[in-house]
């Protein structure tokens, strides 16, 4: 069976924008508070194009994953659009694990994890 990797027709930079829309919604900011200066140089590129900036008030790292559910990852932003697209559909954890080529162990404790906090979340009725 001839796979096409569908991680393969994906732009990196699109579903980085993508992300920084939606888990920061009020763009990137550091843990504390302190603000990204707009012109401030990336600390480390190696993963671009998420950048990793370095606090120049307190010194702390900080990226698009950062305080937010994804954070720690190690999954590029195409690959997380695909396992929240997958989450959001219902797609089973073995075979979203199966099709993106991830651990099946990380990927399921990510899914509990995700899924805790929308419980934790839940919009209450009044
Ligand atoms: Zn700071």
């Amino acid at each position: 069976m001839i796979r096409f990797p569908i991680s393969n027709l994906l732009s990196e930079q699109k579903c980085y924008d993508e992300l920084l829309d939606t888990l920061h919604p009020n763009g990137l900011h550091y843990k504390n508070g302190h603000p990204l200066p707009p012109n401030q140089s990336p600390h480390d590129r190696s993963r671009a194009p998420i950048l990793d900036y370095r606090c120049r008030e307190c010194g702390n790292v900080f990226n698009l994953f950062t305080n937010t559910v994804w954070a720690g990852t190690h999954y590029t932003c195409t690959t997380v659009m695909l396992v929240m697209r997958g989450f959001v559909q219902g797609t089973p954890t073995l075979q979203l694990a199966d099709e993106l080529g991830l651990d099946y162990g990380t990927l399921l404790a990510r899914r509990h994890q995700i899924q805790q906090l929308a419980l934790e979340h839940k919009p209450t009725d009044s």
